[in-house]
């Protein structure tokens, strides 16, 4: 039965990423005010938040520094652009910080609302630059089965997963997907991560032979495949793929969308796995998720072609109106500021090994096949053998489920497809990380019980 407030939603709002036949029925759970790693529902119920939102609330909520950010900067000077002639500091300081503590070096930040906004931009400007540089054959983008880049017409055609292509006409005709590098699913009986890796490198290859390497033009990847599961890259991954893609002059976008900003217990994700990106895409995290902001950061070579092009059509002719929001930079600046002040890095570095300690210990778990993660991220996939890692079939759906049940016992994580995910903010305690997994195990036991009987 659904209350009042349920009812006026699933009657109003269509919800993102949501079974809109089953919503009705099941109604929606409605967040009323957030403390920390806590958020409570609109009858007082806390729960923890899991998933730092959606991989994003990084500082937790309740935050009065990057309210007063806001307040401060809607009171100076509520919204400016950057569009021909126009600037405003905010825009400067941020784009500057950013191009300090890029994992490449970086020229100049271009501004956007959202990671689908950022990863769009990284595919225009890839088609624009190899124009620009008399390479107009030279457009394909390889991304990965499973990798998520976001939802907009390109991001959602990066993206490598059905639900964003079936019935939307979708990839667009210049994408490709490379193989998913998740060892645990994808690997040989008995190949080694290293071999494993190798493997990929050299599909990966060939692929781009085929495809013919004049036109293909740059490979996307998240440092840790997030939405796609928690796909740890196996040992030796990009050390293998980057070579394949230097071999061919094919650039590399490192999305760094949820590693970016602490989730790995560096700046940036690429640094902890060895990715040495051209372009870097950012956004949640980039202000806690307090206020909507994305970014994309490039190097000389693209922005040296991007002027010779002004110099010979003029404008550059891109951009968002709000590219840039004064406000949005104001809590980007303060959240920055925060990381670095508070070392919430050090923090997730001291905390790293018990939260993963506990998420492995939940590989022994009945229904669980594998326990997966590295740095502050997670996911347990469910099986219903865990000697042929077969899935639960769809009426025996075990990860909603333990989702479902882990929201009773106050814990919020995620279902994507058969695995769990878990995604704190940064500066969850290690007293809280114990109550999570405790919450966590109680739901498994719980969907074990229902899944099995
Ligand atoms: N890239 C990655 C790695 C993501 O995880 C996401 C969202 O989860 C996106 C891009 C898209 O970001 P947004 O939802 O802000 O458009």
């Amino acid at each position: 039965m659904l209350t009042n407030l349920q009812a006026r939603d699933v009657a109003t709002v269509l919800h993102p990423y949501s079974n809109l036949a089953t919503l009705p029925e099941q109604g929606t759970l409605i967040l009323e005010r957030g403390q920390g790693v806590f958020v409570h529902d609109v009858d007082g119920k806390p729960y923890i938040e899991g998933m730092a939102g959606l991989w994003c609330n990084s500082l937790g909520h309740g935050r009065e520094e990057l309210v007063e950010a806001a307040a401060e900067q809607m009171r100076r000077l509520p919204f400016a652009h950057l569009f021909t002639g126009k600037s405003h500091d905010p825009a400067i300081a941020l784009a500057e910080k950013l191009k300090e503590i890029a994992p490449m070096e970086a020229a100049k930040v271009f501004f956007c609302s959202s990671g689908s906004e950022a990863n769009d931009t990284q595919m225009k400007l890839v088609w624009y630059v190899n124009n620009a540089l008399g390479r107009p054959r030279k457009k394909k983008i390889i991304s990965r089965i499973k990798a998520y880049h976001g939802v907009t017409i390109a991001s959602a055609s990066l993206t490598g997963l059905p639900n964003n292509h079936i019935d939307f006409d979708l990839p667009l005709s210049s994408v490709r997907h490379a193989a998913c590098p998740h060892h645990w699913r994808f690997a040989h009986e008995g190949e080694s991560e290293a071999e494993f890796s190798a493997r990929l490198a050299a599909e990966l290859d060939a692929q781009i032979e085929a495809e013919g390497p004049e036109t293909v033009a740059a490979f996307i990847a998240e440092p840790v495949m997030g939405a796609g599961g928690v796909i740890v890259p196996p040992e030796g991954y990009f050390a293998a793929i980057q070579p394949v893609l230097e071999k061919h002059e094919i650039m590399l976008i490192a999305d760094e969308v949820i590693c970016g900003f602490g989730r790995l217990g560096e700046w940036f994700g690429s640094s902890v796995l060895g990715m040495t990106p051209d372009t870097v895409s950012v956004a949640k995290a980039l202000t806690s998720s307090y206020v909507p902001l994305g970014a994309v950061i490039i190097p000389d070579w693209i922005d040296d072609a991007l002027k010779a092009q002004s110099a010979k059509i003029g404008v550059f002719g891109h951009g968002f109106t709000y590219s840039g929001h004064p406000v949005a930079a104001a809590v980007a600046l303060k959240t920055l500021e925060i990381y670095e002040r508070e070392d919430v890095f050090s923090h997730v570095r001291a905390i790293i090994p018990q939260f993963q300690r506990r998420l492995k210990a939940l590989a022994d778990h009945p229904i669980v096949g594998e326990a997966r993660g590295i740095g502050l991220v997670g996911a347990v996939e469910l099986v219903a053998d865990k000697r042929t890692k077969r899935s639960f079939d769809a009426r025996r759906a075990a990860a909603a489920k333990a989702v479902a049940l882990a929201q009773d016992e106050g814990l919020i994580v995620r279902a994507i497809g058969e695995a769990v995910s878990i995604c704190p903010p940064l500066v969850i305690s290690e007293a809280e990380i114990d109550e999570l997994f405790d919450r966590l195990a109680r739901a498994l036991d719980r969907a074990e019980e229902w899944a099995t009987r």
